[in-house]
C-alpha cells in the first residue's frame, strides 16, 4: 500500500518496517551511528530510512532529557492527601461530595478517598466492612484515624459521635443557638396570649426580630411542643413588668 510521506510516495515494505524499532532507540537517545552499528549499515543509511520514516531528526550531539518516571495511581492519590503529622487530620485536596467525603478513581470504580487510603495504608477491605472515622472528619485520609468496623460499629460511633439523625444538637445545645428552649415557648405564648406585635417582643426581650419572626412561623424550632406555662411565669422580669406596656400595643399586630 504506498505511502505519501514529505511529498514523495513510498512503499511500506518490510525493509522500512524493520526500522520500527531503530525509530524507537533514536527516539530514547540513540545516535544515528550506534543504530548503524546496531542494524550494520551506514549512518548515512541509517539516517535515510528514518527519514523515510518521517523521523525528526534532533540536532547533533544533542541527547534527549530523561522523561521522569510514570507514577503508580498509589502515588498519585497520596499526592491528594495535605499530609501533615502523625496526629493530624489528612484532608483530601480532590473533589469531593457534599457529604464531605472524598473521592477518586481505583481504576475501575469511583470509591472514597478515606477508604482508598486505607487499602493503600493498610490493606483490603473484608467484603462487608466499614471503614470508620475515629476523628469525624469525613475528607480525612490518615490511616492512624481509620479503624475497620462493621455496620453496627459504625452507627454505635456515630451514635457516640452526637450524629446519629435523632438531632441531640438542635435546639439550644446547637452551637449557633441564639434563643434557648424556654425563650421560644415564651415568645410564641406572649404572641398567642398577649395582643403583642413582633417587633415589641424583640425590643423586649432584646432579641433579633427576624428569630422572632421565624420562631413565630415555626420556620425554626418547629419540633419544639408548646407549654403550657402562663407568660407570667415563663420570664420573671420581663414579662409582669411590660404586659402593661404590650397591652398598650392593640390593632398594631404585624403577623
Ligand atoms: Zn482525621
Amino acid at each position: 500500500m504506498p505511502t505519501r510521506n514529505g511529498g514523495r510516495y513510498l512503499m511500506n515494505t518490510t525493509r522500512d518496517r524493520k526500522f520500527d524499532r531503530a525509530i524507537m532507540f533514536y527516539k530514547r537517545g540513540m545516535t544515528l551511528q550506534q543504530l548503524a552499528g546496531l542494524y550494520n549499515c551506514t549512518r548515512q543509511n541509517m539516517h535515510e530510512a528514518l527519514k523515510r520514516r518521517g523521523v525528526r531528526f534532533r540536532p547533533i550531539g544533542k541527547v534527549p532529557k530523561p522523561q521522569p518516571p510514570r507514577l503508580t495511581r498509589e502515588q498519585k492519590f497520596w499526592l491528594n492527601v495535605d499530609k501533615g503529622g502523625v496526629d493530624q487530620c489528612w484532608n483530601w485536596k480532590a473533589s469531593k461530595l457534599k457529604s464531605g467525603y472524598g473521592h477518586c478513581w481505583d481504576g475501575e470504580k469511583s470509591d472514597y478517598s478515606h477508604r482508598l487510603a486505607y487499602i493503600y495504608a493498610v490493606g483490603s477491605i473484608p467484603e462487608g466492612m466499614n471503614i470508620i472515622h475515629s476523628c469525624s472528619n469525613p475528607s480525612c485520609c490518615n490511616p492512624a484515624h481509620l479503624k475497620l468496623g462493621t455496620p453496627a460499629d459504625r452507627a454505635h460511633h456515630r451514635d457516640a459521635m452526637g450524629r446519629n439523625g435523632s438531632y441531640k444538637c438542635r435546639g439550644e445545645n446547637h452551637l449557633n443557638a441564639r434563643v434557648t428552649n424556654i425563650q421560644v415557648q415564651q415568645i410564641r405564648k406572649l404572641y398567642a396570649v398577649e395582643d403583642v406585635t413582633q417587633a415589641k417582643l424583640s425590643r423586649q426581650l432584646g432579641i433579633s426580630y427576624s428569630i422572632i419572626w421565624s420562631v413565630i412561623h415555626r420556620r425554626s424550632w418547629n419540633w419544639l411542643p408548646d407549654d403550657s406555662m402562663t407568660p407570667s411565669t415563663i420570664s420573671g422580669e420581663s414579662t409582669s413588668a411590660d404586659e402593661a406596656g404590650i397591652a398598650e400595643n392593640h390593632g398594631c399586630r404585624t403577623a
